[in-house]
């Protein structure tokens, strides 16, 4: 018998007048992106445009803290503010270019080259926190530098109720201590497996695992790309499956798709529980499904509820079977 989905969806009701309760920060960037299905130049992406854009699906509204030049679309910025994305915090550097980032997929779309990285803007970074985002309850610390992650921790006056961090092997290359330094003030950690290997100097994801939880995070996510999510919790773990896509065409920005209904699911039902953590991590996930039938944000931005709705009811039935243990 296939369970239904138990998310609580449809109990979310959309009130603007709710105040801001989710603040990201990350890059808003163009990329390059190559995969076996096509090659596309300069396209919109960056950690938090995906974040912000997934999050939008389950909050009213959000604030943004990110930074990007005067080559960035004005209907992009416009469309992202008409979904609730708040951008008091964004700023836009005159005369300077926009982050960019491009990368390359072989056939095996797990794993990627990055074939180039420009900072731009990002260079020097100093973000500053509006006051209208003081008092945020959900801080999502996308991928980006971990001084500037830590930066924008220090200047909320309140510790938010969660602090979510993601991160790459980029940084953990050339800012290792820094972001060491930011560990110790997360509750959730989002990373990849071989990155969680990086970092913990383990191969066994449990090792890793508990290592890790050691440096800070009292949660951590492990993502698998298409073969799902781990989430670990002391000495909990639970695992979210992928779903088994017909076409996988760009996978770029399904982490942070992941992160941001992550957490935008958490922040639309201000409940933290380990349970629905793993409601949260089955949201990130077909949301990160989504994200993956196109180049860039553009299948992530023509979703609704309902379409959502459906493919978390997919998960649910994939993973859905009875069995009867002797001596049960
Ligand atoms: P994901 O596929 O979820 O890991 O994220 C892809 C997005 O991350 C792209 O849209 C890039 O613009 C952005 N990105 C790539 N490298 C970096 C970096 N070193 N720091 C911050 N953002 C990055």
């Amino acid at each position: 018998m296939a369970t239904r989905a138990t998310t609580g969806l449809n109990s979310y009701l959309c009130d603007k007048q709710q105040p801001m309760n989710l603040v990201s920060v990350g890059t808003v960037a163009f990329d390059s992106i190559e995969t076996p299905f096509g090659k596309q130049e300069r396209v919109i992406g960056g950690a938090a445009t995906y974040i912000s854009l997934a999050a939008s699906y389950y909050i009213p509204q959000s604030g943004l803290i990110s930074v990007i030049g005067d080559d960035f679309p004005k209907d992009v910025l416009q469309e992202m503010e008409k979904r609730g994305i708040n951008q008091e915090g964004l700023q836009i550097k005159q005369g300077e270019k926009s982050f960019f980032w491009s990368g390359k997929y072989h056939y095996d779309m797990n794993a990627r080259d990055t074939l180039d990285t420009q900072l731009n803007v990002l260079a020097d970074f100093k973000p500053v926190v509006p006051e209208s985002y003081q008092g945020c309850d959900f801080l999502m610390l996308g991928n980006l530098d971990p001084a500037v992650q830590l930066s924008v921790l220090e200047q909320l006056r309140e510790r938010p109720r969660l602090v979510v961090l993601d991160t790459m092997n980029f940084w953990m290359d050339i800012a290792l201590d820094k972001l060491k330094e930011v560990l110790k003030k997360v509750d959730v950690l989002t990373i990849n497996d071989e990155e969680a290997r990086q970092l913990s100097e383990e191969y066994s994801l449990v090792k890793a695992a508990r290592k890790i939880m050691e440096m800070g995070p009292r949660y951590l996510i492990i993502k698998k790309g298409e073969h799902g999510a781990l989430l670990f919790h002391e000495d909990r773990a639970f695992f979210a499956p992928a779903l088994p896509l017909e076409e996988v065409v760009d996978p770029t920005g399904a982490g942070d798709t992941f992160a941001g209904g992550f957490i935008g699911y958490l922040a639309g039902a201000r409940n933290i529980s380990f349970d629905n953590m793993k409601r949260a991590i089955v949201v990130g996930s077909a949301m990160a499904s989504f994200t993956c039938e196109k180049f860039g944000p553009e299948r992530l931005m023509e979703l609704d509820r309902e379409t959502i709705d459906r493919r978390v009811q997919e998960f649910v039935d994939l993973v859905d079977f009875d069995i009867e243990l002797v001596g049960a």
